[in-house]
């Protein structure tokens, strides 16, 4: 009856594919070290048990902690590669690998609650599969404080065969207590071009739609599918709230729409791009942003680059505060039409 109650309350942790295309991660050349860096450490039975996968979030990062938890339940990995037709390969393909305990990346969360790793430790106990219980946590500095204490526990005296796979992009973020139990690996960042090959490798699309994924770089996007968010909508009301700074609470609905920290990275991927083309500086940019880029560069004032640059950075670390979510994104609006408004304005949070 115990285990009834448990596959309900897990219901949606463990109901998660894990996909392996080997052929993809051997295309993402900036993911060579740290897969030959892991293979070693397999080879050899010293992967350490809390492992952190450290690098730029996305669909690169999740294909490199899929394929390494398929390899790692894998019955017969041929050539360090999972083998794809074992019951474990089957069944994570499935989604139906009973030993799996993953905490997904949520894009409007920027915290882990205390609830969600209580759910995970109570399933963790229990081994249905035998051989490992996989815990997997994406972007993990978004454990709080509680969830964090929780987590900690476990970490500190884990049942035997637990591996922890863990990914993280802003390490500083992440509680000291925690990073010190786990071990790092490095991922490089990749270049543009090469991001954009991965795309066309991964997904089959053009080369004009990889390179446009490749900047716009949405950390949820898994597949060569839509962005999770209204990047045009988002990217014209900027547009417009520059063009018409008179009303700037007109045109930002579909920044009220869009999930505060996933605007916030969109904002700061954008504003570089149009500082550069204020300058004159060479930039490869995706022919289908171009127009709204140079629109922004001539609705700006390039004098006050870094005081907007300062106000889009300090919207991104407030992005996860739990109050008041229209209040600041409509702050924001108003300060960038006036940034030096920004600076007379106590922080938030
Ligand atoms: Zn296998």
């Amino acid at each position: 009856m115990v285990a009834d109650t448990m596959d309900t309350n897990l219901s949606g942790l463990a109901e998660q594919r894990l996909i392996s295309d080997p052929a993809t991660i051997q295309s993402a050349g900036w993911l060579d070290d740290a897969w030959s860096q892991l293979e070693r450490m397999i080879a050899a039975g010293r992967l350490p048990h809390g492992l952190l996968l450290h690098g730029r979030l996305g669909a690169p990062m999740t294909a490199l902690l899929e394929t390494l938890a398929r390899r790692l339940i894998c019955e017969a990995p041929r050539d360090g590669w999972p083998c794809g037709e074992c019951p474990a390969c089957r069944q994570a393909e499935q989604g139906s690998f009973p030993d799996l305990h993953r905490l997904a990346d949520d894009p409007d969360h920027r915290d882990i609650p205390v609830d969600a790793i209580r759910t995970l430790i109570d399933g963790a106990f229990i081994t249905r599969y035998g051989r490992m219980r996989l815990v997997l946590i994406e972007r993990i500095e978004r454990l709080n404080r509680a969830s964090g204490n929780a987590l900690l526990k476990l970490l500190e005296e884990p049942p035997e065969s637990m591996q922890f796979l863990c990914t993280v992009e802003q390490v500083d973020r992440l509680l000291p207590t925690i990073r010190s139990r786990l071990q790092r690996v490095r991922l490089r960042e990749p270049r543009p071009e090469e991001l954009a090959a991965w795309w066309r490798q991964a997904s089959g699309c053009s080369p004009e739609r990889a390179e446009l994924l490749a900047f716009i770089d949405d950390p949820t996007l898994v597949d060569g599918t839509d962005p999770t968010f209204d990047w045009q909508a988002v990217t014209s009301a900027w547009v417009q709230l520059a063009e018409e700074p008179r009303s700037p609470l007109a045109p930002i609905a579909p920044w009220l729409a869009t999930p505060r920290p996933v605007l916030a990275r969109w904002l700061l991927r954008l504003w570089p791009a149009v500082a550069r083309r204020q300058t004159g500086l060479a930039d490869t940019l995706p022919a289908a942003i171009v127009p709204m880029i140079e629109r922004l560069a001539r609705a700006h004032d390039s004098e006050r680059w870094l005081e907007v640059q300062t106000r889009l950075i300090q919207f991104a670390r407030e992005a996860g505060h739990p109050l008041h979510p229209e209040l600041s994104v409509e702050q924001l609006a108003l300060d960038l039409v006036d940034p030096r408004l920004a600076r007379r304005l106590e922080p938030i949070g």
